[in-house]
């Protein structure tokens, strides 16, 4: 059919491998946590009341702060919205206002590859803990529903994100937040998505999140087949999560939100073929829903931060055939693999896979839309997912000579127009 193909065939693990392995990819074990430091005990007993915008640092007593008066957001955020000096490679603001629920015992489940993750309050408080490589600062809600009320429509914000943790109070403050949001922030002028927790989640849960005028819900399913996610974030990290049970909201979300109104977060390279995760990609797709990928990085303090980056290689394959099945009709089983499981094929003639790729969309972060284009995410997490050094999801749209670069990772050597 006159495709461009894959032509590497390193090896699948060791020196010189182009993608991880399962049998590679094993998380160590947590440890115990000694009896003084669990459910944030210290944190409690302390006491010391919050006083404004809490900036990470861990070398002092973190504030007793609690949700849904407080919240947490990402260092792109708080720098966005003012609160926090600083800037950022290649990007002026983040689109995205993503904020995560905050308490002081955290989250409770024990995700691998996680830092927020329940294993850690051995060593450092919740709210002093790096989440995809970036501090969280905490700020009160009132505060950042103020700033962005006063002009929502000129806000640079494209999307707000309620990130929901493991968690008894979760739902109750999730709703909570959102119509402290929705009260003051009409959702036409910015839309909000709910990035859920299903383990603790009922149907109903999700009916009152549209209800309250959330515009699109998520399940971060983040393994992509059910080894992985079991040995990720259930029982082989002594974590609550279930396969089955991340399904089934899923399915809720589907009926409940609608056709392009759903999706599930993928995290590449935690040890499944790219084939595995390319079908999973198309079954969203499928459902009506969309694939928001991550690739995985070890992030410090996690039970995975032994563990080698995905390879650029395997990355850019599978962003590219997800972009491709995600926005440009092509199917899975249109495209070829080899016995490994790497796309060998993406299933488009050459020059339409050339302008895919010069385009450059494709390259960039994956999420929720803002208000560019429906196949460019609002949510660009700077750097979430790799060091601006060797970039995975570009935040950014990607220059001529980013595209350069990332032909020479896909091992596609065609010239890219001047
Ligand atoms: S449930 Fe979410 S926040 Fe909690 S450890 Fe797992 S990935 Fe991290």
């Amino acid at each position: 059919m006159g495709c461009i193909e894959n032509k590497s065939t390193p090896a699948a693990n060791g020196p010189g491998a182009d993608f991880n392995a399962f049998e590679a990819m094993q998380p160590r074990p947590p440890e115990k946590t000694p009896m003084d430091r669990r459910n944030g005990k210290h944190v409690k007993a302390n006491d010391i009341p919050p006083e404004g915008v809490y900036l990470p640092n861990n070398n002092f007593q973190a504030p007793h702060m609690v949700s849904p008066e407080y919240v947490q957001l990402s260092t792109a955020a708080a720098i966005t919205l003012g609160i926090m000096g600083g800037r950022m490679h290649g990007c002026e603001c983040t689109r995205c206002l993503n904020l995560l629920l905050t308490y002081p015992e955290g989250c409770r489940a024990n995700c691998a590859y996680c830092g927020l993750a329940r294993h850690r309050e051995a060593d450092r408080d919740y709210a002093d803990r790096n989440f995809i490589r970036v501090d969280w600062p905490a700020v009160p809600m009132a505060e950042i529903v103020d700033i962005v009320a006063k002009d929502p429509e000129a806000s640079d914000f494209h999307r707000m994100c309620i990130s929901m943790i493991t968690h008894p109070r979760s739902e109750d403050d999730t709703f909570t937040v959102l119509k402290q949001w929705t009260d003051k922030i009409d959702p036409e002028a910015i839309p909000v998505s709910i990035l859920s927790n299903p383990t603790t989640m009922t149907r109903d849960d999700v009916q009152k999140t549209r209800d309250l005028g959330a515009d699109i819900f998520t399940v971060a399913l983040d393994a992509a087949t059910p080894e992985v996610f079991d040995r990720t974030r259930g029982k082989g990290v002594q974590s609550p999560h279930k396969w089955s049970k991340y399904w089934e909201v899923l399915q809720d979300a589907k009926d409940i939100f609608g056709t392009e109104k759903f999706g599930a977060h993928i995290i590449v390279g935690m040890g499944e073929t790219e084939n595995e995760v390319l079908n999973l990609v198309q079954e969203l797709v499928d459902m009506g829903g969309h694939s928001h990928m991550f690739c995985f990085f070890p992030e410090q303090g996690s039970l995975m931060d032994h563990l080698p980056a995905t390879p650029r290689d395997q990355w850019r394959r599978v962003q590219l055939a997800r972009y491709l099945i995600d926005y440009r009709g092509v199917r899975v089983d249109q495209m070829r693999f080899d016995d490994l499981g790497r796309v060998k094929d993406f299933g488009l003639p050459t020059g339409e896979l050339d302008d895919v790729i010069n385009e450059g969309v494709a390259f960039r972060t994956s999420g929720c839309p803002g208000k560019f284009r429906d196949d460019i995410s609002a949510c660009d997490r700077p750097y979430g997912d790799s060091p601006p050094s060797d970039i995975a999801s570009y935040p950014f749209q990607p220059k001529k000579k980013d595209l350069k670069k990332i032909r020479r990772q896909l091992d596609i050597p065609v010239h890219v127009e001047s």
